[in-house]
């Protein structure tokens, strides 16, 4: 198949750049009540949370928590706590580390189950630009979409940086995640704030969206799925590349298109590579974020209970800025 097929696809377009009339306020209501705290950053998050016309964070305005140091202290954080030195979870499972192994605390280090959907020699065949990078070696073959091969309720924690906008099941993902954790256990999502990626000139990606893509299944085809999502993903490289983010696509851009077009349609339906993880199907805002795990939360929680114990933005020292979320899969559940 080749461009023809391309520009033949079912394209849906159920994706939106405005946020869901539902309040805020009963999202701050549902995560108060669900971590028991408080969001103190919220308030201050006045500026325009759907859309990307806000400025670039800073720790005090717009983000929800406080801002953490470094990497490392997020996970120390969230697996041993404020305080002592052993950790509160251990028996984690991190799905995608690829060349970028979340830096857990030494004493979650034992039992770390590290699971992709390919193999360490085939990821270097497709990340090239990884040859020099050491990439974390994988010890489970698995779709990260569903994780058959783990056992429910067998890890103490997961770990998904960066790999949520790659899934094309996201919710189903999410679920299949808290599945394999034990109950008590914890699920730690980092992602990117499109506002500040490539995804930039992205619409946001709406629930209902997400909602379609969970019903459709795991069944259908591959293929199909992966055309319906592709012209947003290569029309926003387009204009990312071209410099015109959130504008049409100039003149000038037109021929990069038309190569870009075929050379994706091509690495996909031929040469097998979009599949297996190059794509970032989905985006989020602030907003949308927060929302997500609003919905997410009611959606999933009546099959595999769990708490949304934090969720937000967080920007590092570096200047890295992800969004996060942090789930607690329920006891007894
Ligand atoms: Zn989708």
């Amino acid at each position: 198949m080749g461009d023809q097929s391309f520009k033949g696809a079912d394209v849906r377009s159920q994706q939106t750049n405005n946020c869901s009339s539902d309040s805020e306020a009963a999202m701050v209501g549902f995560l108060a009540a669900n971590k028991g705290g408080r969001f103190p950053g919220l308030q201050h998050a006045n500026h325009d949370l759907c859309g990307c016309e806000h400025k670039p964070p800073t720790p005090n305005v717009s983000t929800y928590n406080v801002s953490t140091s470094s990497l490392s202290a997020f996970y120390l954080k969230h697996l041993v706590g404020d305080r002592g030195t052993d950790c509160k979870y251990v028996g984690g499972l991190e799905v995608g580390a690829l060349n970028h192994p979340a830096p857990v605390p030494d004493c979650a280090r034992d039992g770390m189950l590290y699971v992709d959907q390919v193999g360490s020699s085939e990821l270097h065949a497709l990340y090239p630009e990884l040859r020099n990078k050491s990439i974390t070696s994988v010890q489970l073959l698995d779709d990260g979409n569903v994780l058959s091969q783990v056992p429910s309720a067998s890890r103490g924690f997961l770990i998904a940086s960066h790999v949520i906008e790659h899934m094309p099941h996201t919710l189903l993902a999410v679920e299949s995640w808290l599945r394999v954790v034990r109950g008590g256990g914890i699920v730690l999502i980092r992602a990117p704030w499109k506002c500040i990626s490539f995804d930039r000139s992205r619409p946001v990606t709406s629930w209902s969206h997400f909602m379609s893509d969970y019903h459709r299944g795991v069944d259908m085809d591959a293929d199909v799925l992966w055309l319906e999502h592709l012209p947003e993903w290569t029309m926003s490289h387009l204009q990312h590349l071209c410099g015109t983010p959130g504008g049409t696509v100039g003149s000038g851009c037109a021929a990069h298109f038309s190569s870009w077009h075929s050379h994706f349609v091509d690495r996909v339906l031929n040469q097998n590579f979009m599949r297996r993880g190059g794509v970032h199907f989905h985006t989020w805002t602030q907003q949308s974020w927060l929302e997500f795990w609003w919905r997410a939360h009611r959606a999933l929680g009546p099959k595999v209970p769990f708490r949304v114990q934090d969720v937000g933005v967080e920007t590092l020292d570096d200047g890295a800025t992800d969004l996060f979320a942090v789930l607690s899969r329920k006891h007894g559940s």
